[in-house]
């Protein structure tokens, strides 16, 4: 699942092969779902000879800004890999959207599980208004310390639901929210709220750490995700807590473990993210309280 380093490696390598590149048409748009806001009629018409002028990141939508400040924003949600090809190569299966370049290239949208999405905007105000409305600040952008704590200060809910909450911070994920947490040391149950300014500082100097290192690593290739060039990344080799259940804790020896949250696998490690609220809840629930 591609999360803000995957996404961000594929900006980085598109950046260098497809900036300038006139659009000669766009196609492949088989399953209407994919384009919320648009038809294929209109994209094709709109990308159409155009130039591309930029490839940005904001979360996890990879945004094509077109000329004529044109936009395209794309999100590859579950399973969607953005790849480029030589147009004398026949698209791969599952293909659909694609734009092709002049001089020979094509960039295709490679989604088995159809949940990507192409969006098109007709200024850099719509698209503004679209990611705002969607989007907290970007971890690895202007966000300080202090900004921060007050963000979780003003929040309430528990750690691992505000780092997969977009609006509360743009781009993570179930991967990289779980690592984020056994690097702070933290419980993926604890409130955001209660945190100290201490635990507050380990959890944004582990969000950046997690971020940054995963980007060095052109990202998580843990089932289907490639690069721009189809080259997986290679930080899955490096992962701590992420699908590790049962093995030992590369910290404490302790045994890495599974719980389900919000329907999602969460991994940690009770030994070293302790749990200071539990004795709280059980008292709760006992009614003693
Ligand atoms: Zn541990």
């Amino acid at each position: 699942v591609p999360e803000l380093p995957e996404v961000e490696t594929t900006a980085r390598g598109l950046r260098a092969s497809i900036i300038g590149r006139r659009i000669e048409g766009a196609g492949a748009m088989d399953w209407p779902a994919m384009l919320p806001n648009a038809v294929p009629e209109e994209i094709d018409g709109v990308a159409s000879g155009r130039t591309i002028e930029s490839v940005e990141r904001r979360g996890k939508y990879l945004l094509l800004g077109l000329s004529d400040d044109q936009w395209l924003a794309i999100h590859r949600k579950m399973s969607g890999n953005l790849v480029l090809h030589d147009q004398d190569v026949s698209p791969e299966r599952h293909t659909h959207f694609s734009l092709t370049l002049d001089e020979g290239t094509r960039l295709d949208l490679v989604d088995p599980r159809k949940f990507g999405r192409v969006y098109l905007f007709r200024s850099s105000t719509e698209l503004a208004s679209f990611l705002e409305s969607r989007l907290g600040p970007e971890p690895l952008e202007g966000l300080t310390t202090a900004r921060f704590g007050q963000l979780l200060a003003r929040r309430g809910g528990r750690l691992k639901s505000l780092l997969l909450d977009q609006r509360f911070l743009a781009g993570l994920g179930n991967l990289y929210a779980d690592e984020i947490l056994w690097v702070a040391r933290l419980h993926p149950l604890r409130q955001g709220s209660t945190l100290t300014a201490r635990e507050r500082n380990r959890l944004f100097q582990a969000i950046r750490e997690v971020l940054v290192d995963a980007i060095e690593r052109r990202g998580t290739s843990f089932s289907s995700y490639v690069d721009a060039d189809g080259e997986p990344g290679t930080n899955q080799l490096f992962l701590r807590v992420y699908g590790r259940a049962g093995e030992p804790c590369f910290r404490c020896g302790g045994v890495i473990e599974r719980m389900v949250l919000g329907q999602r696998g969460t991994w940690f490690c009770r030994r070293c993210q302790v749990d200071r609220q539990a004795p709280m809840r059980r008292a709760k629930r006992s009614g003693d309280l």
